[in-house]
């Protein structure tokens, strides 16, 4: 008889973990509390426009645990490549190319000649592993001994691929570990052609064409241990029973299922964590506004906009264009309720860059307090581990675990890493 499985949650973590064990033989059932799947990864349909939450990059795809899903269990992606010469820095007085490339560097105006070589070498040294930071120092400590330009646009690049405007406080191991990944890649961004939904979609059809059982609606509320295992997870009016359980829900719903157990105390840390947050502000325009830009980033705003339809066009309607703009938030900003504010500087950067997006405009969503992380990566935060000492049979995915990457490749490679453990375990026993 098959291993029974139960995966709580149906954002991408859990979706993926369910995938992959019914794909491998196992009798896995998925709760998701929703009505939808897919969690922060979503897609809404408007007057003719698919916005999703979040721009669905995916960074170094070729490097990505995406891959493998792809090629072990027929994930379907249709990828859309960034184009890395329509993206921008927006520096105020003048507007430059990104240095994402070679010639991109060649070009750029952000650095002069001297400081162009000496990027050029960082960049070196982080893919051969010569720099690699040291434990206890944050990235923006760490690149002190730089020359201020080169330590500032290292800073700026980790801006947009952390999604924060505190980069100088991501841990500098964990900087230069992620910089080698994406600084040795050929696809440094994708899309995905058809959005959040068409990697939802193609996740839930794995798991229903191997057997497995999706149900929606169906909130996980508490669980009950036998000793160092957990015997039963209670929905809400059904009760589950499994071999194992892998929990694919955010620190703070976990310290609510463990709360009186010997556990709560475990969670209550996690739950604490600041998370990363961002204002998003989306734009369906009925024609699209001419513009050397696919992506431009205003440095002093901290805002970026990205031309998504540019890519991926099934999220509009004919000659339509759908934007979108991220604006970040930090703590204090995020406490003291600055999106307002954030609107408005996410509106004067569409009118520098797309004037006329209000006379075309059709549809916006807006949102203000977008958590794009679970738990912010800075310098005393950690993430979850996937699988505690203290607790048998359970297993945690999601993006405040461990894995690689970060954002949803951090959902993706905790969810990767949890189903190995899984089916080793099944093999050895
Ligand atoms: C604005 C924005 C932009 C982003 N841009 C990108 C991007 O460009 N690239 C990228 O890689 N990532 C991006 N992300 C991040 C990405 O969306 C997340 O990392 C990813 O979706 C997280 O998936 P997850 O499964 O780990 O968590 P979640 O999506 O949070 O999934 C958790 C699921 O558990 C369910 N749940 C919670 N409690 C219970 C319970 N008690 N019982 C049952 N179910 C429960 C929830 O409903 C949810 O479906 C962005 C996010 C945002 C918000």
């Amino acid at each position: 008889m098959s291993k029974k499985v139960i995966v709580a949650g149906g954002g991408l973590a859990g979706l993926s973990a369910a995938a992959r064990l019914a794909y491998n033989g196992y009798d896995v059932t998925l709760l998701e509390k929703a009505p939808k799947l897919g969690g922060r990864a979503i897609t809404i349909p408007l007057k003719g426009f698919n916005f999703n939450f979040g721009a669905h990059a995916i960074y170094a795809r070729d490097k990505s645990v995406l891959r493998r899903y792809e090629s072990e269990i027929g994930l379907e992606v249709d990828w859309k490549d960034f184009s890395p010469s329509k993206a921008y820095y927006d520096l105020g007085s003048y507007t430059t190319l990104m240095p994402a490339t070679l010639e991109g560097l060649y070009r750029t105006k952000i650095l002069d000649s001297q400081n162009k070589w000496r990027f050029a070498y960082e960049v070196f040294k982080t893919m051969a592993s010569i720099e690699k930071g040291e434990e206890g120092i944050p990235i923006g400590q760490y690149l002190e001994k730089e020359p201020p330009k080169v330590r500032d646009l290292l800073l700026t690049i980790a801006s947009s691929n952390f999604f924060t405007n505190e980069p100088e406080k991501i841990p500098s191991p964990l900087f230069f570990q992620y910089y080698k990944r994406l600084f040795s890649t050929q696809r440094a961004v994708s899309y995905i052609g058809g959005g959040w939904q068409a990697i939802v979609e193609s996740f839930s059809k794995i798991i229903e064409d191997h057997g497995g059982k999706i149900i929606t609606k169906e909130k996980v509320s508490g669980i009950e241990l036998d000793g160092n295992r957990i015997s039963k997870i209670i929905g809400k009016e059904t009760t589950y029973t499994a071999d194992e359980y892998i929990l694919c829900i955010p620190p703070k719903e976990l310290h609510q299922l463990f709360a009186d157990t010997p556990y709560e105390s475990t969670f209550e840390i996690y739950r604490n964590y600041s998370s990363t947050q961002v204002v998003v502000y989306d734009v369906g325009l009925k024609e699209r506004i001419p513009s050397p830009y696919t992506y431009v980033y205003q440095k002093e705003k901290k805002v970026f906009i990205t031309d998504i339809s540019y890519y991926d066009t099934t999220c509009i309607p004919e000659g339509g264009q759908l934007m979108q703009a991220i604006a970040y938030l930090n703590d204090e900003e995020a406490a003291a309720n600055k999106a307002n504010e954030k609107v408005a500087d996410i509106e004067s950067v569409y009118d520098k860059h797309f004037p006329g997006w209000r006379d075309q405009l059709v549809a916006k969503r807006i949102s203000k307090k977008a958590v794009v992380q679970e738990i912010k990566c800075i310098h005393d935060q950690k993430l979850l581990p996937v699988k505690l000492y203290s607790l048998d049979n359970v297993y945690f995915a999601g993006d405040w675990c461990q894995g690689e990457g970060q954002l949803s490749e951090l959902s993706f490679s905790s969810a990767y890493e949890v189903t190995n453990r899984i089916m080793n375990k099944t093999t050895a026993s």
